[in-house]
């Protein structure tokens, strides 16, 4: 690591969140100077006017927020706190980007090679740095920290890619161009690709590293599975069975994480061993359990059409879908899209009525409701065999992260499974 490069220098920091905390604390512990400045009740607060040697922004600050503003005018360098973080760390990485599965593939790569998994994982790459974590880092990267950023991994991985977080990139190719940018500053090793990355993105992948393909259902060259067995580059790795994570969605992110670490050299048994202790991060496909004669799934993670539609994909029998919150800037009309009639919808929140229009053009019918309260009410009274929340949307209009959103679907469903009523407010 480059010590001396942050001594005595000033550096501006803009955002109070982890990440913005963790870079305080990383510049502090090698020998910089830190000023963490954040917005004040959602309004700017400009900084003092101060020599500084860059500014350091936070992942959730938006291209448009002032803040950018203000260090063109004054002639100041911006960096995100990943980037900033890897361009200090002298070690190999291996990033991890897409639309859905990265943090679980971030999670089974960090299994398998016994390292860190760091980044947008809720582990700022900065805090790793000043824990001398174990390595290899293994960084889960979103749009927003490789948005103009240039990174070096030695191994890259895009899991897939469709279209979502258009009100924060302005722009679908924005977005894909961002995602791209994992291949920005590689002029050695491999990019590890997912099946479903449109051509419209694959477009802005400039890289002459090697590639490597994974495949549920061919045999390419790299991760696939065949005859019950998970393969690489033709030679044998584990039956598929050692994977327990549910659904043919995490059979794809079993194979993106088998090609990533045996392109970091990992050995097959280091990487069955951590297939077979892989368990589902919280709400994702969670089953919460029975309540009022159904199941009930949160997968509260769920925040675009397409998760959604692995969700349904993965819950067998017939399903009452709980979908809707604060939409992203994509159209709903995927979600009803060859959409089978054993699932029944309830859309809720600011997105609903755009989400019951998109059900309209497809033909269907769709139970319209202001809260998550109140999905749960009318979900109980349905004769479906699982409730499944798998909302294909930001939680901020009635929570505070999607974390807040699982938990409280979580007290409803128990609450109403005591009283043994749908009687929520
Ligand atoms: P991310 O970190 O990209 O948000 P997660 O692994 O946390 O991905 O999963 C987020 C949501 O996406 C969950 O609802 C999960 O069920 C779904 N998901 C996970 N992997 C995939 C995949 N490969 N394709 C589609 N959906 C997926």
């Amino acid at each position: 690591m480059d010590n001396k490069s942050l001594c005595g220098k000033r550096y501006l920091i803009y955002g109070a969140g982890a990440s913005g905390k963790a870079c305080k604390r990383f510049i502090k512990k090698m020998g910089g100077k830190a000023y963490l400045f954040s917005d004040d009740d959602g309004r700017f607060c400009p900084p003092p006017d101060r020599e500084y040697a860059l500014a350091v922004i936070s992942p959730g600050i938006r291209p448009s927020h002032p803040i950018y503003e203000y260090c063109a005018r004054r002639a100041i360098k911006t960096v995100g706190e990943a980037e900033f973080g890897l361009n200090h760390y002298d070690g190999e990485y291996i990033a991890v980007t897409g639309t859905n599965g990265k943090t679980t593939t971030t999670g089974l790569i960090a299994g398998m090679t016994g390292g860190t998994a760091c980044g947008n994982f809720g582990y700022p790459i900065t805090a790793a740095l000043c824990d001398n974590a174990p390595r290899p880092l293994v960084c889960e990267l979103s749009s927003f920290q490789l948005r103009g950023a240039t990174v070096s991994p030695s191994v890259a991985v895009i899991t897939n890619i469709t279209a979502d977080h258009l009100d924060y990139h302005g722009s679908e190719d924005d977005y894909y161009k961002s995602k791209c940018n994992i291949v920005s500053g590689m002029k050695s090793g491999y990019l590890v690709l997912g099946e479903n990355i449109p051509p419209r993105a694959l477009k802005f992948l400039k890289t002459d590293v090697g590639i490597v393909r994974c495949s549920v259902d061919k045999i390419v060259d790299g991760a696939y599975l065949d005859g019950g067995y998970f393969w690489f580059c033709g030679s044998r790795v584990c039956p598929r069975d050692y994977l327990h994570l549910q659904g043919s969605h995490n059979v794809e992110n079993a194979l993106l994480a088998i090609a990533a670490a045996k392109c970091a050299g990992v050995s097959n048994t280091a990487i069955l061993d951590a297939l077979l202790k892989a368990k589902p991060a919280a709400h994702r496909i969670a089953d919460i359990g029975v309540f009022c004669g159904k199941r009930w799934i949160d997968d509260s993670k769920s925040t675009n059409v397409s998760s959604c539609r692995a969700a349904v994909d993965t819950v067998g029998g017939s399903v009452c879908l709980i979908v809707g919150g604060r939409g992203k800037g994509f159209e709903f009309d995927g979600l009803f899209d060859g959409l089978d009639e054993r699932v029944e919808v309830i859309a809720m929140g600011e997105s609903a009525l755009e989400i019951r229009d998109a059900a309209i053009r497809a033909g269907r019918v769709v139970t319209v409701v202001g809260t998550l309260g109140e999905a749960v009410a009318v979900a109980a009274e349905t004769k479906s065999d699982t409730v499944l929340l798998s909302p294909a949307c930001a939680s901020f209009d009635e929570f505070t992260d999607y974390a807040d959103r699982g938990n409280k679907f979580r007290a409803y469903v128990e609450r109403m499974g005591k009283i043994g009523k749908a009687r929520i407010k």
